[in-house]
């Protein structure tokens, strides 16, 4: 499956927010988000545009355009995707009952990447990326390496048993676990989480403005 292989903290700073597509680094001191001056006057992004150009693309007024797309390209980034995968998302959401945006929101966070990074199984989305492609976990006892596999309501995601003593859980064994949203359950000890229920919009932690993307999408 394609993916973007640049540097990724210049997708953050093309986007003038923390996606933390790092893991742990992003809460270090190296991200440049913690540099001093980073925050912008105003409430604005400080300065960070990447591209000889970019300070002075920053200093325009955003069109509408501009702004829908940044907020879709923001999320497409965080949830790791590219463009097409992403579209598809939103094609998905708009044929299911309720708001389309919310709907959106829910697919991509029932992706199970996405729910082995909530588990705090990996450190960031790409890591969980990495464990579900490597195959090193189960949904419901069968083995699933597709990280765009939709956990259902009732669903168990674990850790391989041959797998679970690997030092890359180390650390969640250890209790070092980020705060677990209320549609997943975690048990730390058989490294096993379990989807309470479906997501909803609020428990989205990431700040997305999903009525651009739609507002963007259908033009
Ligand atoms: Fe880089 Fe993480 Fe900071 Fe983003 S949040 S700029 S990925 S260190």
């Amino acid at each position: 499956m394609a993916k973007y292989t640049g540097p990724v903290c210049r997708l953050c700073r093309r986007e003038g927010a923390k996606m933390y597509l790092k893991g742990e680094r992003c809460f270090s001191s190296k991200c440049p988000f913690s540099k001093p001056g980073a925050e912008g006057r105003d409430g604005r992004p400080a300065v960070f545009t990447p591209g000889q150009h970019g300070p002075e693309r920053s200093r325009r007024k955003p069109s509408e355009y501009s702004v829908q797309l940044r907020e879709k390209q923001k999320c497409k980034r965080s949830y790791g995707l590219l463009e097409k995968q992403f579209k598809m998302y939103y094609i998905k959401a708009e044929r299911m009952k309720g708001i389309t945006g919310e709907n959106m929101l829910s697919l991509l966070e029932r992706r199970l990447d996405n729910v082995v990074y909530r588990l705090g199984l990996g450190k960031s989305r790409a890591q969980a990326r990495q464990i579900v492609n490597h195959g090193l976990v189960t949904v419901n006892g069968k083995n699933v390496n597709i990280p765009s596999f939709l956990v259902k309501a009732g669903d168990v995601v674990a850790v391989k048993s041959s797998k679970s003593k690997s030092t890359m859980f180390d650390d969640v064994k250890a209790g070092s676990l980020p705060s677990i949203p209320e549609w997943l359950s975690f048990d730390m000890e058989k490294l096993e989480g379990k989807v309470v229920r479906l997501p909803v919009r609020s428990d989205v932690s990431e700040s997305i403005a999903e009525h651009l993307i739609v507002e963007l999408y259908s033009k």
